[in-house]
């Protein structure tokens, strides 16, 4: 049986609405809200406090952003 954990689903881009040089945003394949977002790393990170200040400011970056995007319907 397929891991789908290998490769690492969220090391695959897929479906980005925004991006920058360190991180990407994607909505939740199962959102439990209307417009439930991921933001996540480009780089194969399994913890948040694993990630670079920078990282971590690229992140800040994208949630601001979508947090003003209109949610879809
Ligand atoms: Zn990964």
């Amino acid at each position: 049986m397929r891991d789908p954990n290998d490769p690492c689903l969220f090391c695959v881009p897929r479906d980005v609405t925004r991006r920058n040089a360190l991180a990407y945003a994607t909505r939740d394949s199962y959102p439990v809200s209307p417009g439930h977002t991921l933001i996540l790393p480009l780089r194969h990170c399994p913890d948040f406090f694993d990630l670079s200040a920078q990282e971590i400011a690229a992140c800040m970056e994208l949630l601001a952003k979508e947090r003003k995007a209109p949610s879809p319907r």
